[in-house]
């Protein structure tokens, strides 16, 4: 077993942590008697187990051994860099977490390493008309950041945080599986210290121990115009706080472009109503059409028929990817009036009779219905 293992000694003899020096004792006097190369001749994996059996007493039989394993997790007499504050180690530099975790925690700790922080997704609601221009706008985002009164380490301040015990400040443990093919080690989380590798003697108030607070965090984002139901914004870096010098997640926004009462879209294009006197769509003219920006001025053409859709080109929505707009189209409807003037409805029977159709003549009521209305 090599300085700086974290095997779980306990686990070895098949004692609880809380074991007496006497249960210790005996649990390795029968150990001993059923590994001993002796009883196993030619069974390697015996002889590994007979050794881990004597380096687990040795230090479990020494209470000041046994105290300073309890403490630190590991067995580390002598671990490279010359001892636990020896060597080339800022003593207290770091939580101890990570402090041992480097020390005695070899190759392992890299396993658990720094963590990216989450990525979230936010559903953003805007109007045609922001999405047209595009805007700027502030969101807050609730998600978990460090809490101010532990600093993240979850232990109340003016309290210890300790290397956990079970798993040396890994985070991992090691389980041995023993099968007719071999002895197969299998590295888990811990679950004693939920892969932490800390141990906190007593836990934040602010936070319940576990390093982190529910806050709203601000973020100024751009939302560059032309975007459309469904366009996804990336905000680097502006997810979830990451853990143990982890950089942090991004930031996703879901855009949602609400429905609009004059226009629809249809990915660049818009399409509105123009509404045509009869005269206007008999006889042409120039008609005034709303647009997002405002109104333009477009020439109907003689004969023009309801439902034609006349194209205004390029007054359509901005394109998020390349440039220029898309086409406005506005979709002719024939007014037809429900009411007419006197005079509106002689030229009207004037007209039916030029064109030889035959129209329901209003009768006397109906004439004094339309005086009076
Ligand atoms: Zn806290
Ligand atoms: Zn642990």
């Amino acid at each position: 077993m090599p300085d700086g293992d974290s095997r779980d000694l306990y686990a070895i003899l098949g004692v609880p942590r809380s074991a007496s020096q006497e249960e210790i004792k005996k649990a390795y006097r029968k150990l001993v008697r059923k590994h001993h190369p002796d009883a196993n001749p030619g069974d390697s994996e015996s002889e590994a187990r007979f050794k881990s059996i004597n380096l687990a007493y040795e230090i479990l039989q020494d209470p000041q051994k046994r105290a300073r394993y309890d403490q630190f997790g590991t067995i580390g007499d002598a671990p490279p860099g010359g001892g636990p504050f020896g060597g080339g180690f800022e003593p207290f530099g770091d939580i101890f977490g990570d402090l041992f975790g480097s020390v005695f925690g070899g190759g392992r700790r890299e396993a658990r390493g720094p963590l990216r922080g989450q990525d979230l997704e936010m559903t953003i609601r805007i109007s045609l008309e922001e999405a047209f221009r595009g805007i700027g706008r502030e969101i807050s985002i609730p998600r978990l950041e460090k809490c101010d009164r532990c600093g993240g380490s979850g232990a109340e301040p003016g309290t210890e945080v300790k290397s956990c015990p079970y798993c040396g400040g890994s985070g991992q443990v090691e389980r041995e599986q023993r099968t007719p093919f071999g002895t197969f080690v299998s590295v888990g989380q811990c679950s004693e210290c939920g892969g932490s590798g800390k141990k906190i003697e007593s836990g934040c108030r602010n936070c319940g121990a576990s390093g982190k607070v529910r806050a709203k965090h601000r973020v100024d984002v751009k939302i560059p115009p032309g975007v459309d139901t469904g366009t996804r914004l990336r905000v680097a870096g502006e997810g979830g706080e990451g853990s143990d010098g982890g950089p942090p997640g991004d930031l996703f926004l879901a855009i949602k472009v609400e429905s609009h009462p004059s226009f629809e879209r249809d990915r660049d294009d818009l399409h509105t109503r123009v509404i045509l006197k009869y005269p206007q769509a008999v006889l042409g003219g120039s008609v005034e059409v709303a647009s997002i920006e405002g109104t333009e001025k477009v020439e109907i053409s003689p004969g023009t028929q309801g439902g034609k859709a006349i194209r205004i080109k390029g007054k359509g929505m901005p394109r998020l990817k390349g440039s220029g707009r898309g086409d406005l189209y506005a979709h002719v409807v024939i007014d037809v009036p429900q009411s007419l003037t006197e005079r509106e409805r002689a030229l009207m029977e004037g007209l039916a009779r030029e064109m030889d159709v035959e129209v329901q003549s209003a009768g006397l009521i109906d004439r004094i219905r339309q005086i009076f209305s």
